[in-house]
């Protein structure tokens, strides 16, 4: 392993980037020899970069970049329950075990993330209510504590520890490797629908109806819709496709997997081409996720219509960007939602994508995200008017019952966050246990209080 290098680092927002001493160890050994020799402003682990905010980022404290721990140490192909190293990518389980039959059970919107950053942020994707997010389909991890000492976690071994990895943002100790249980698939491909609806209402009564059939759902809202077509949008749901759905042409490779060469943004765009950019970028997306005509689509457009443009977040310019992603509960949602556009909509912060979803029941894990609720992501541009704005949204959301998604956030304080994670003061009995010192700390931590 080389010696740590000072770097500038961020999250995929681009905001805040922090300097920090970035260490890039190989192996586990090398994982234990960087945490035993943590100075006081602590470590925290990082995957692919592609939280928004600053979970993986330590502001003059030292980072783990883990993505060169991507082993694979053990397949069963009769059960698809795959053991690997933390750095893996999905991106990476796909291009190997697609072709063999297995898909990952659980898939956030982008397939460059890494285990260990579904873990930490128990990440969902389109068919939460029906699959839940990432822990459910993880069997059990080894984790390095700041004691030095690897544990087994699981269910039934180390539950406290095991729950509270999911949501915990790396900040209970080094999650080594995994297990877990993949897919059966017949086909790489998704059927798929489309359904537009003229307005709030239309769209989410087409997600319940639809919901109740399809176990993939998403929609994207126009958020510069106002008046009588205030959160009109489009509706996609799906499933898993058959051999017997696809056509003839297509069934000469059902497990097909692409190597993908994305269009690429070559550098930090200047504010000033945003609105172009941003406008082809959702032409690109919106073309992707309707597409017209196509019943079946490749999981490629089905999952990551956004990866189709590689370092898509440069666009946003220098400033960057943040995704505004909360829950709220369905009881009283609806008026909810309708204000908070409203809101939106006469702040002058030109929001850009927007994902509309509904979420199942939550699971055990005191710091995971979901619970059943509308689920809403704005990504906006960095900008003077955006803290107001986003205050005002934190009180909306919080006088709903509702709360924000940690792997999105930037902008969160400490008394917000504590109020919307009632089961905060349990996590942190926990951290006081297994990291007294404060091994593991993050510029996210200090922001919102996660620490000893
Ligand atoms: C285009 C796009 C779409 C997305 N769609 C979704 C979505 O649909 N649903 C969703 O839930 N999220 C979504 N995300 C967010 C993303 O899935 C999560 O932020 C994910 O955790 C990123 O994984 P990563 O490997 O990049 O982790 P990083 O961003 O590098 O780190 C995330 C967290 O994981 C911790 N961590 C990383 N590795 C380890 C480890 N080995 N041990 C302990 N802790 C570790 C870090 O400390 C940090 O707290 C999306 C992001 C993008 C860019």
């Amino acid at each position: 392993m080389s010696a740590a290098v000072t770097e500038t680092l961020a999250g995929w927002g681009n905001y805040p980037r922090v300097e920090c001493e970035v260490s890039r160890p190989e192996t586990a050994k090398d994982v234990r020899k960087v945490v035993a020799e943590v100075g006081s402003a602590g470590s925290i682990a990082r995957g692919l970069g592609r939280s928004y905010g600053d979970p993986a980022v330590n502001e003059g404290g030292s980072v783990l970049e883990l993505t060169a721990l991507d082993r694979y140490l053990g397949f069963d192909e009769a059960t698809g329950t795959l053991t690997c190293e933390a750095g893996v990518s999905l991106g990476q389980i796909i291009a190997d075990f697609a072709p063999r039959g297995w898909f990952p059970a659980v898939t956030p919107g982008t397939k460059f993330v890494t285990v260990g950053g579904c873990i930490a942020n128990d990440v969902h994707g389109k068919a939460h209510h029906v699959d839940g997010c990432f822990s459910s389909c993880v069997e059990s991890f080894r984790m390095l504590l700041a004691s030095g000492e690897v544990v087994d976690c699981s269910r039934e071994t180390h539950p406290r520890l095991f729950w509270g990895t999911f949501g915990g943002m790396g900040l209970l100790g080094v999650v080594l490797d995994a297990t877990l249980r993949l897919r059966k698939i017949e086909t790489t491909f998704f059927r798929q629908k489309a359904v537009t609806a003229r307005n709030l209402d239309e769209l989410l009564d087409a997600i319940e109806e639809n919901d109740a059939i399809f176990p993939y759902s998403v929609s994207w809202i126009d958020s510069l819709a106002v008046g009588k077509n205030l959160g009109r949008g489009v509706l996609t749901v799906g499933d898993h496709a058959t051999l017997d759905d696809l056509k003839p042409a297509m069934r000469k490779a059902p497990l097909r997997v692409s190597a993908l060469s994305p269009l690429v943004v070559p550098f930090d765009m200047p504010s000033f081409t945003l609105s172009t950019f941003t406008i082809k970028i959702l032409n690109v997306v919106l073309d992707q996720v309707q597409s017209h005509g196509a019943s079946v689509a490749h999981y490629e457009k089905f999952f990551y219509p956004l990866d189709f443009v590689g370092e898509w977040n440069r666009g946003y310019g220098k400033r960057g960007f943040t995704q505004y992603q909360f829950v709220i509960p369905l009881e009283g949602g609806r008026e909810r939602m309708r204000t908070i556009l409203e809101r939106i909509a006469r702040s002058g912060c030109a929001p850009f994508l927007n994902v509309l979803k509904r979420f199942g029941e939550a699971n055990e894990a005191p710091l995971s995200f979901p619970f059943r609720g509308w689920t809403f992501a704005i990504d906006f541009p960095i900008s003077e008017k955006l803290d107001p704005l986003l205050k005002d949204l934190d009180a909306i959301v919080l006088e709903a019952g509702g709360r924000i998604y940690l792997g999105k956030d930037a902008f969160v304080d400490a008394e917000t966050f504590r109020k919307m994670y009632p089961r905060a003061d349990e996590w942190l009995a926990l951290k006081r246990e297994v990291d007294p010192d404060g091994v593991f700390d993050s510029s996210l931590a200090r922001r919102v209080g996660l620490r000893s």
